[in-house]
């Protein structure tokens, strides 16, 4: 019997990633706590793969909460020009403290897609805003790798890797250079050559540091993203991270790019940053690129900005989730990693999969049967898991655990263990 609300559902909404001729009627949550969703029919379901790798801590964790409320009831927006306030500044503050060094100015956006298209434009702008003043050439180029996703916007799209995801709009994507993926070939004499023959034309190198998420999953090594940064820098070419997926203790440390020792020039930021309550996006840069647009003659400003720019709520929340990052979260977040490196060695001597892989709270592995992103597999999977009360989403024959940081190992136990029946019927 379906509720009210999904039949309402049913009849006007329409949903993200779905393709609605073929799917199963959408489960209606009507509370979530810690680890947990719990179901309009009484389930409560583990959430393995943090409601699309956003939350953080846990569902509906209370200090975030009463800060959200907190934040409501005292100033809820402002336009973000002419004024300031202090969820934001005081925000912008914290986050240059945790960040990896060199990093001076924080911009504010809504969600991962944003922050990508304003750390494009600010590349873009920073050499045509140097190059307006040396009187040269300006670099127009961004450069990123094979399997890479950086958002579904035009320009995000346009970085990220030709996929069935932007198939339809691929003659209105502007022009790239593709590295290939670090698992599938020598990325760094691929960018050897690349600079050897359009080096001077580099404005940016777009990457997400150690893990494409979207991808697949798939995990590189950090000489590799060190190698690129180096060479980058060393061409005049500014180094974007894309840590959306990766930041926020998600890899271990608070940003990926901290395993590599690596510091970008631009950063930016989503998903996990209000502990995965609001939606926020940020896209920070070092003081060299924010002076570029100083100037007299009002063009070069930075003309980007969305209604809702540093919305005081979600920088609230924000501030409270990076409260929450103590010893005690790093401690679960190496219990996670220990689960994952323990049960990954059984999962990894089933038959048909290949390839596991670890990273900090990630586990990864793909089902060896042909199809890639469009394979049934992964709808097979998450409907077994469901009916075992963990849900998980594979992206085609790749599977992943991503869970909440507040998961307790008997959680991951349960959901390897769900995992093993569904490798063992096959
Ligand atoms: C999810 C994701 C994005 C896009 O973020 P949205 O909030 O979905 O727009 C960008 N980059 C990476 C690496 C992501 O994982």
């Amino acid at each position: 019997m379906t509720s009210e609300v999904v039949q309402a559902d049913l009849r006007t909404v329409w949903h993200p990633y779905t393709q609605h001729a073929i799917m199963d009627a959408p489960i209606e949550v009507v509370r979530a706590e810690g680890a947990y969703l719990y179901t309009r029919d009484g389930r409560k379901l583990f959430d393995g793969i943090s409601s699309w790798w956003v939350t953080a801590h846990g569902h509906s964790h209370p200090s975030i909460a009463a800060a959200i409320a907190k934040q409501a009831a005292t100033l809820d927006q402002v336009i973000f020009t002419t004024f300031t306030h202090e969820p934001a500044a005081l925000l912008a503050a914290e986050l240059l403290d945790v960040v990896p060094r060199g990093l001076s100015r924080v911009f504010f956006s809504d969600d991962g897609s944003t922050a990508v298209e304003a750390g494009i434009k600010m590349a873009l702008q920073y050499h045509a805003n140097r190059d307006h003043a040396n009187r040269g050439q300006t670099r127009r180029l961004v450069v990123a790798l094979d399997n890479a996703y950086h958002g579904d916007t035009f320009g995000a799209m346009s970085v990220s890797a030709a996929s069935v995801f932007t198939a339809p709009f691929e003659s209105h994507l502007f022009e790239i250079a593709r590295l290939p993926d670090p698992n599938d070939g020598d990325t760094l004499a691929a960018f050897d050559a690349l600079l050897e023959s359009r080096g001077d034309e580099l404005a940016a190198l777009i990457v997400e540091p150690l893990l494409m998420g979207s991808g697949g999953m798939r995990m590189y090594d950090a000489t590799v993203l060190t190698g690129l940064f180096e060479r980058a820098r060393a061409r005049g070419v500014l180094c974007i991270a894309d840590e959306v997926l990766t930041g926020f203790g998600r890899t271990g440390p608070m940003f990926a790019c901290e395993i590599a020792s690596v510091s970008p020039d631009i950063l930016c930021l989503s998903k996990g940053i209000t502990g995965g309550m609001l939606p926020l996006g940020a896209t920070l840069a070092t003081e060299e690129i924010f002076a570029s647009f100083l100037s007299d003659d009002r063009r070069r400003t930075l003309f980007h900005g969305h209604s809702y720019t540093a919305n005081p709520i979600a920088c609230a929340a924000a501030r409270a989730s990076l409260a929450l990052f103590d010893e005690e979260s790093h401690t679960r977040r190496t219990t996670i990693a220990r689960v994952h490196a323990e049960r990954m060695a059984k999962i990894a001597a089933y038959p048909t999969v290949t390839n596991p892989r670890l990273l900090g709270t990630i586990a990864a592995f793909d089902l060896d049967t042909g199809g890639g992103y469009l394979s049934p597999v992964g709808r097979e999977l998450t409907a077994f898991a469901l009916d075992h009360d963990v849900f998980m989403r594979p992206l085609g024959n790749v599977v992943y655990l991503l869970p909440p940081y507040c998961s307790t190992a008997d959680d991951l136990h349960n959901a390897y263990s769900v995992l093993e029946q569904f490798l063992s019927r096959r």
